[in-house]
């Protein structure tokens, strides 16, 4: 038998609950509650009973020491108890009512103080906050366009779907689903970390926005080479380019994100998953100079059809998380616990990497760590692609799930919360050493 069919067959054997879960889910399509949810390793998705802190049990009663954190919905950890106070003190006292709360004002306040702009707007998820800062964009500048890094991820946005074909023109990213008009006349594209691609783009004049994440945190961590982000900034500017930070996964860089972390300008910013805590929320925060311009603008319909806004966004459950989860776990100190973690996460599996002389790579941003099957570690988001693969990332992570430790499925990435221990760290690389040794 193989390593892989043999690990395949141990989680079978683990997860009886989660197997007959699957199989009774008849009216789930893809028996999910959600076709992400199938994302797994194993043979069905493990099936969770509590969660809390890094812990996680699912309905068998396995325990598990939890890196995936929900993919950075709850880098705050789970259920961390002030956003559990808070919200259930606001749960009894009204949910849906499209009314202000003053909690969402002190989480606009702290927003504004962490990631340096004033005026601050919200959404349910990062996807929406995205789509809704596209739509401001293009309105402020009468421009078709959104420019985004290839093998970028922004959430379900339509213009974000694009990657650099090997001539460097954009073409529709694999699998899109339904998009609404060929990507290119919406989208361009140009590959993180070359400016003069991204220069060529802009200089046909027709770009509304550059959407980018400050490092790319979906196709592997890409960190940018010094005087990238600068020199983003210089063109956007020289072309008269607005540009959104997408700090949704990038916030794992420090109390301010990346923004703050490298001493960044966007012109809005955009975030969501971990700043409620594990509460659906999402957020924009533009510049004063652009929330002028759109309240200036009697032709923009910002209270009703505009198609800027949704019903439960900026719920009174929603602000009351996102204020707990800024003003009492995602603290300057949690940050500083969490990335002495994950510097601790990060050297232990290059010194394992080493001792097996692999060409695999590490990088770290903040509290969140990822290897990547290449070395030198990969430059852009079409690099990192190419050193994929799924069958060795499936054996590792069914590996390590079936003695007790979740990576994140969607790659190798593994995140610090504020309860991470260098217990759980020693743990996981005593593991992941254990998988190398029979691989190799
Ligand atoms: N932006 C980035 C950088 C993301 O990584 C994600 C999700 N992985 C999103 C936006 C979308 O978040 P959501 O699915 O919560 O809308």
């Amino acid at each position: 038998m193989s390593l892989l069919a043999r690990e395949r067959a141990t989680f079978a054997d683990r997860h009886p609950g989660s197997r007959a879960a699957y199989q009774r889910s008849d009216h789930l399509f893809g028996r999910v509650p959600m076709t992400w949810m199938n994302k797994a390793a194993g043979d069905f998705p493990i099936h969770l009973d509590r969660a809390r802190g890094n812990r996680i049990v699912d309905v068998d009663g396995n325990e598990f020491v939890d890196f995936a954190l929900g993919d950075t919905g709850a880098m705050a950890g789970h259920s961390p108890a002030p956003v559990v106070a808070a919200v259930t003190e606001r749960v009894q006292r009204g949910l849906a009512t499209m009314m202000p709360t003053e909690d969402a004002a002190v989480a606009g306040a702290e927003l504004a103080r962490r990631f340096g702009l004033p005026a601050w707007s919200f959404a349910l998820t990062a996807t929406d906050a995205n789509r809704w800062a596209i739509r401001l964009l293009r309105a402020v500048t009468g421009r078709s366009k959104i420019l985004v890094n290839s093998y970028c991820y922004h959430g379900s946005v339509d213009e974000s779907l694009i990657v650099a074909g090997p001539d460097g023109r954009g073409v529709s990213r694999e699998g899109n689903v339904g998009a609404p008009v060929d990507v290119t006349l919406t989208s361009r594209v140009a590959e993180f970390n070359d400016l003069d691609g991204l220069e060529r783009e802009l200089a046909h004049g027709d770009v509304a926005a550059v959407l980018m994440e400050p490092a790319l945190t979906n196709i592997g961590i890409v960190l940018p080479e010094e005087g990238y982000l600068a020199g983003v900034r210089e063109l956007t500017r020289r072309f008269g380019t607005y540009l959104i930070n997408d700090e949704t996964h990038t916030f794992s860089a420090g109390p301010g994100g990346a923004t703050a972390f490298w001493g960044l300008e966007p012109d809005v910013l955009t975030i969501g998953k971990a700043i409620g805590g594990g509460v659906p929320v999402g957020a924009y925060g533009l510049s004063a100079e652009l929330a002028d311009a759109l309240s200036g603008r009697g032709d923009l319909d910002l209270v009703d059809m505009g198609g800027v806004g949704g019903t439960l966004a900026g719920n009174p459950v929603s602000m009351a998380a996102t204020r707990a989860t800024l003003q009492e776990v995602l603290t300057d100190d949690a940050f500083a616990t969490m990335i002495e973690t994950a510097t601790a996460f990060a050297d232990g599996i290059q010194k394992i990497i080493e001792g097996y002389g692999l060409p695999w790579s590490v990088s770290r941003l903040g509290a969140r760590v990822e290897y990547r099957f290449a070395s030198p570690a990969p430059r852009n988001g079409t690099e990192s692609a190419a050193g994929a693969n799924a069958v060795l990332e499936d054996f590792l992570h069914l590996y390590l799930a079936n003695r007790g430790v979740l990576l994140t499925p969607f790659h190798n990435m593994a995140l610090m919360c504020p309860e991470t221990s260098l217990a759980d760290v020693a743990r996981h690389h005593e593991i992941f050493d254990a998988a190398l040794k029979e691989l190799t």
